[in-house]
Order: C-alpha cells, then sequence, then structure tokens
C-alpha cells in the first residue's frame, strides 16, 4: 500500500499496447483497466444489443470469463506515459532515500510484458532508471545549499547465480555482508555520471554487455535480473566538524521473467526450484510471502537463499519502502502470464 503505515510495499501494475501480433490475430483483450486503482483480468464480454441479441435469445454475455476484479495502488494503462510512471512509482520513495532508508523498485512479468521499457525504456523515451536519477539530481540541486550530496551508481546482473559487472565486466563477483557498509559486491566499480545524457550512455552500454545465450539471445536475457543502484551520500554543511553523514541506496531492478516461476501458489506456501526455474527470482518470491505472513506473527526471511535476495537484504523489509511494477500484456495470447503476474501482484500487496 502507498501510505507508510499500511506497509512499506506498493503494488502497481502498468497494461502494455498491444503488439502487432496480438493486433492482426482474432486475439481478445483479456484486461480491461476500469480507472487508476482498478483493473478486471478476463470481463465477461458485454452482451450484444439491438437486433441480433433477441435473435441469438439469450440474456447472459456474449462469452463468460473469470471476470475477475484487482485492486491495485495504480493501474497504468495502455496509453501511460514513461513520466507518468515514474510520478507515481519512484518519484514517492524518493524522499525516503535522501532521509537515509534505502529502497527497491522491481519490475516483475514475463517476458515481452514490457519489463525492460519500463525500467530502462529506449534513448527516445527513457523510464524509470534515468527518469529517478533527473528527479535525484533536481532535488539535490534544491538543498545544495544546506547539503552536500554525492551520488554513485552501478549497474550489474545476476544470471545463473552469478553476478557481473555490466559498467566494467571482469568475471564473476563475490558478495560480502559489511558491518558498517551492509552489503557489498567484492570488485564492483561505481560510477559518478556527469549529466542525465552521460548516465542513458552507460545504461545503453551496460544492456549490451547482458549475458548473450549463443542460440538464443532473448531467451538468456530472460533470465537474467538486471540490478541498477544509486547510492546517495549526504553531509550537512552547517553541522561542525563531527558531521552528520547519511547513505543510502536506492535498488532499481530489471527481473528475469516470471513464466517459469508461475505455479499457483497456495498462501505462505514456499515454491520449489524446478528444473528451469530462476533461483534468484523465486527466493525473491519466497522472501516477499515470507514479508506478508511476517505481518502476522514472525517468520524467518529465506534471504540466503540466493544472489538476488543476499544482494537485497539491505534493501527489502525493515524500514525499505519498495515498490512493484507487475508488467503484462493485454492480449488474450498471454492469458496464463498475465493471470499469474496478477495473482502474484496481489499477493504482494498484503505486505
Ligand atoms: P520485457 O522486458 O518484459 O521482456 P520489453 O520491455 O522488452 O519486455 O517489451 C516488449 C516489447 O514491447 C518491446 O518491443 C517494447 O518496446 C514494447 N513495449 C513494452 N511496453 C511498452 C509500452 N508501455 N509502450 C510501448 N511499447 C512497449
Ligand atoms: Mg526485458
Amino acid at each position: 500500500s502507498s501510505t507508510t503505515e499500511e506497509g512499506n510495499v506498493s503494488v502497481v501494475v502498468r497494461v502494455r499496447p498491444p503488439n502487432q501480433r496480438e493486433l492482426e490475430g482474432n486475439h481478445h483483450p483479456v484486461v480491461q483497466v476500469v480507472d487508476h486503482n482498478m483493473l478486471v483480468f478476463d470481463p465477461d464480454e458485454p452482451e450484444t444489443t439491438g437486433v441480433f441479441s433477441s435473435l441469438r435469445g439469450t440474456d447472459g454475455p456474449k462469452r463468460k470469463g473469470k471476470d475477475m476484479k484487482f485492486i491495485f495502488d495504480r493501474v497504468f494503462g495502455e496509453n501511460s506515459r514513461q513520466q507518468h510512471v515514474f510520478e507515481h512509482t519512484t518519484k514517492e520513495i524518493l524522499d525516503g532515500v535522501l532521509n537515509g532508508y534505502n529502497c527497491s523498485v522491481f519490475a516483475y512479468g514475463a517476458t515481452g510484458a514490457g519489463k525492460t521499457h519500463t525500467m530502462l525504456g529506449s534513448e527516445a523515451d527513457p523510464g524509470v532508471m534515468y527518469l529517478t536519477m533527473v528527479e535525484l539530481y533536481r532535488r539535490i540541486e534544491a538543498i545544495e545549499e544546506q547539503k552536500s550530496c554525492e551520488v554513485l551508481i552501478s549497474y550489474l546482473e545476476v544470471y545463473n547465480e552469478q553476478i557481473q559487472d555490466l559498467l566494467e565486466p571482469r568475471g564473476s563477483l563475490a558478495i560480502r555482508e559489511d558491518p558498517q557498509k551492509g552489503v557489498v559486491v567484492h570488485g564492483l566499480s561505481f560510477h559518478q555520471p556527469k549529466s542525465a545524457d552521460q548516465l542513458l550512455q552507460m545504461l545503453a552500454s551496460g544492456n549490451l554487455n547482458r549475458t548473450q545465450h549463443p542460440t538464443d539471445a532473448n531467451a538468456s536475457s530472460s533470465r537474467s535480473h538486471a540490478v541498477f543502484q544509486i547510492y546517495v551520500k549526504q553531509q550537512d554543511r552547517t553541522a561542525s566538524i563531527s558531521q552528520d553523514v547519511r547513505v543510502a541506496k536506492m535498488s532499481l531492478i530489471d527481473l528475469a521473467g516470471s513464466e517459469r516461476a508461475s505455479t499457483t501458489n497456495a498462501k505462505g506456501e514456499r515454491l520449489r526450484e524446478g528444473a528451469n526455474i530462476n533461483r534468484s527470482l523465486l527466493a525473491l518470491i519466497n522472501v516477499i510471502n515470507a514479508l506478508a505472513d511476517a505481518k502476522s506473527k514472525k517468520a524467518h526471511i529465506p534471504y540466503r537463499d540466493s544472489k538476488l535476495t543476499r544482494l537485497l537484504k539491505d534493501s527489502i523489509g525493515g524500514n525499505c519502502r519498495t515498490v512493484m511494477i507487475a508488467a503484462i500484456s493485454p492480449s488474450s495470447l498471454s492469458y496464463d502470464d498475465t493471470y499469474n503476474t496478477l495473482k502474484y501482484a496481489n499477493r504482494a500487496k498484503e505486505i
């Protein structure tokens, strides 16, 4: 939910526009956006009115669907712009980062549902990662007289339980937990982009370093998690020598495709790792489920089960604000993926 009293996780859904293939075939839309908080999955097709319906002699809907209503903190329809999505997701948690709290933003969904478009976007239409940095620079400039701020970024991928620096690739990197600094990736490179444009270049070239499978590039990139982290260090200019230094980080994550993790999850039941299920994605789902359970009773949070959850241990749960952006296709071609993503997103709301 979006207010701190209700919890630290907000869940939003973004429906992408139908693509050429979905438009060409005779596929009906399975998602109906009702308003900015509600959508209906697989709505009943309304009864045809007029002469034909009386000829058919029926009074039920033309086609009966699951007709399930879902409520989220925000629902973005097919025509939503990047700026709008940004304004209702990360913009709201930037204050938290400037106040010293870590936070995380995930794009969750099946391959092709719009995760990368939302997080990274394109040069012509940059996404949440870029827009967040622009806003962060703007805010830092606004408080420049009171505070000196240093911003560093890193960009890595978790692929096949290995961590790889996307900005300076040099083999697999190890995670350490440092009592002072929190979670640290040993040997990860940090960068200080001079401008938002330079950042865009870095992200684009980093993305070219994402793991490519020799035979099927798309299948492999859909199995890797891209983690963009922004570290903000602030120091009060007015304070004396014993300074008040505040450090926080924001993690923006383009998750691996969820299509293989889509077994039905009964409440509280932990998903088990199957042949092809992405371990880090599964562990993240389990961590989020455990956090939802922990609301009522003290539960063990299984952060240690994967690289991704170890990496984000200090950024999910506790005082950390989290935004889950569930990306879905509107078409009947992706019926199961969309249904599974909505069910999962609905579950994440309970945290
Ligand atoms: P994913 O990263 O989830 O696999 P992508 O972000 O790569 O999916 O999206 C798949 C395709 O759909 C891409 O060609 C992308 O440009 C397009 N797309 C996704 N979301 C949108 C959107 N909101 N508006 C326009 N095009 C989109
Ligand atoms: Mg992608």
